[in-house]
């Protein structure tokens, strides 16, 4: 199978070998040719599968032909949840699209409004954007959508997860009713499904796994330490194994600064992304874990989800989420490509019940390995494995088939501790939502 055969134009195709491309994904064999022909899709998938140029290139190929863009109009319009991915799909857009002479622009919150109504006020043949940011342009005039011919939810599931269905739901009443629409979501939940039901018509459904999700190429195991030791614990497992491109997950933002601040004390150069940190830290954190600079990126669930980094060797859980799913995701981020990765979480005795969550999803029961001089004093309860836990509602067969999170997703509702808040929710700077949705909330503690 080659790009050729999928029916791409010669300007795209062009830009594929350039980008040294050769052979499309599984999902871009099977949306490609669909979208190409009008279709609206149904998507399990999430980054690392090659969504992005599934949904991309088509659209592109679409574009090509049809009526130029009028001012302050989009033609396709992609939604997505963070400013990361926003800022991901924006730049694979202008690669694919280099030598069609269409033009694409990215909008998210967290930077100044002003240039994002400038890049409109032309028109757009593809926007990308968060849908907080997509509304406040749109209640100051800057964007109209009488002519949007295509509709892309990317990560739809974290996008509810994020708060974002009222949004969503206001800029889909205002699109024009006759469009395509394409759904990609990692998990397809009961919540999801309705969704899908209200946006979708007679969809080609596509399920892939992710070559990151395979348990093979990923190494697990956890080590049980007292909470109070694990910063230093980590900085042990760091320095004692020298290890590089290091991805920990903290599971609030106050903790992710405190741990950097730890890390800098100990010598290791790390940063933190999430989101509280300016759109200009996060991006150029980010470019230092790439390149090298720094050793440790600690990030929260919601700033980490969609990065995509090659290949990368070590991810570290220094707090298990409180979101059994997340730890799928999480680990998902190491061990891609068919490389091997390592996944170690820290697990005090607090977090049995958080340990326990994760072996009942994941059908696994994560191997423990001790760290000499971090035995903890309160020791780690052993844990059998759980029978899973039964789906309340009929099985998707779109997702069930593949992904073990959408399993545990149909299953039930994320668990909370007493007192403990929703990363994602708290995550959500005031950025990424709209003007009104912040006048809505309540005042919260950050994390
Ligand atoms: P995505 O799932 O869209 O985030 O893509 C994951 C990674 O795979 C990105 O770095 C893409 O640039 C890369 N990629 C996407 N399609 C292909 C392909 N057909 N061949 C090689 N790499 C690809």
């Amino acid at each position: 199978m080659s790009f050729a055969n999928l029916g791409l134009s010669n300007d795209l195709l062009k830009a594929l070998s350039e980008k040294g491309y050769e052979v499309p994904t599984p999902i871009q064999a099977a949306a490609i040719p669909a979208v190409l022909e009008g279709r609206d899709v149904m998507a399990a998938a999430q980054t690392g599968t090659g969504k992005t140029a599934s949904f991309v290139l088509p659209i592109l190929q679409t574009l090509q032909g049809g009526a130029k863009a009028r001012a302050n109009s989009v033609r396709a319009l992609v939604l997505t949840p963070t400013r990361e991915l926003a800022a991901q799909i924006q730049d694979n857009a202008q690669y694919y699209g280099r030598h069609t002479g269409l033009k694409s622009a990215v909008v998210f919150g967290g930077v100044k409004i002003n240039p994002q109504m400038q890049s409109l006020r032309a028109g757009v043949d593809l926007l990308v954007a968060t849908p907080g940011r997509l509304l406040d342009l749109y209640g100051q005039n800057a964007i109209r959508f009488d002519q949007v011919e295509t509709l892309v939810l990317d990560e739809a599931d974290r996008m509810l997860d994020m708060g974002f269905i009222r949004d969503i739901r206001k800029i889909l009443n205002m699109l024009p009713k006759k469009r395509q629409n394409l759904l990609f979501s990692a998990t397809f939940s009961a919540e999801i499904k309705e969704l899908a039901k209200e946006l979708v018509n007679n969809p080609v459904e596509v399920s892939v796994s992710p070559e990151n999700k395979t348990a093979h190429s990923v190494e697990q195991w956890i080590i049980p330490v007292d909470k109070n030791a694990k910063t230093d614990a980590l900085i042990e497992l760091i320095k004692t194994n020298n290890w590089f491109q290091v991805l920990v997950f903290s599971r609030t933002k106050h903790g992710a600064n405190r741990l950097v601040g730890k890390l800098e004390k100990a010598d290791i150069k790390s940063a933190a992304i999430h989101g509280n940190k300016s759109q200009g830290a996060r991006t150029r954190a980010l470019q230092e874990f790439k390149d090298n600079s720094i050793q440790v990126l600690v990030a929260t669930d919601i700033a980490a989800r969609g990065i995509d980094i090659k290949e990368l060797p070590h991810v570290i859980n220094f707090d298990l989420p409180n979101i059994s799913e997340d730890y799928v995701h999480r680990i998902g981020r190491t061990g891609r490509a068919g490389s091997v990765g390592e996944a170690v979480s820290l697990v005090s005795a607090d977090e049995l019940d958080l340990l326990i969550d994760i072996e009942t999803l994941t059908q696994t029961l994560l191997e423990r390995r001790m760290l000499p001089h971090f035995e903890p004093r309160f020791p780690l309860p052993p844990t059998s494995l759980r029978a899973p836990r039964k789906p309340k509602k009929a099985k998707t067969k779109t997702a069930q088939a593949s992904d073990p999170a959408a399993r545990g997703n149909a299953a039930r509702k994320p668990q909370r501790k007493p007192g403990s808040q929703n990363e994602s929710r708290a995550q959500k700077g005031p950025d990424e939502r709209s003007s009104s949705q912040r006048r809505r909330r309540k005042p919260t503690r950050s994390d």
